[in-house]
């Protein structure tokens, strides 16, 4: 019999826009881009993936290429908190914070809320959701 995860009554969320998760600060600082973000991502901005990688994005032979972070957040970020490219926005950015990483107890309720000002506010995400968006997550980065 598999025993309920410990979020099994769903999990609450709400985005003040605070944009702390496009700031720079530690382990959430990588945006990675699945083969679906390079796709939808320079058709947005009327460019060429190759210019796309070339102009915004870090390259490590053998990982994802993710969006290059100046020192204070990510190059997309406006003055007003707001990611210039919200309608194809990274499918990491869309799915945070249901990662499958973030999914820990500890993890959620440490980094992830110091991170994010939402945690534990908001409507209630049923596990389905949760689950669904974990999984989107990890099936692109496979
Ligand atoms: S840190 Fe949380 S509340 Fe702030 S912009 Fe990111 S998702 Fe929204
Ligand atoms: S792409 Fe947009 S949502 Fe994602 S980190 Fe950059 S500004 Fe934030």
């Amino acid at each position: 019999m598999s025993s309920k995860p410990w979020y099994d009554k769903g999990l609450r969320f709400e985005c003040t826009q605070c944009g702390n998760c496009c700031k720079n600060h530690g382990q959430y600082t990588f945006v990675n881009l699945s083969e679906r973000d390079l796709e939808r991502i320079p058709k947005f901005l009327g460019l060429t993936r190759r210019e796309f990688l070339d102009r915004y994005c870090l390259s490590t032979p053998g990982f994802f290429p993710s969006l290059k972070f100046d020192e204070a957040a990510c190059t997309f970020l406006d003055e007003h908190n707001r990611c210039r490219i919200y309608p194809v926005r990274p499918l990491q950015c869309e799915t945070w914070p249901f990662w499958t990483e973030n999914l820990e107890p500890k993890v959620w309720s440490g980094e992830v809320k110091d991170c994010c000002p939402g945690i534990d506010h908001g409507p209630l995400y049923p596990r389905e959701e949760i689950e669904r968006r974990a999984k989107a997550t990890d099936d692109d980065f496979r």
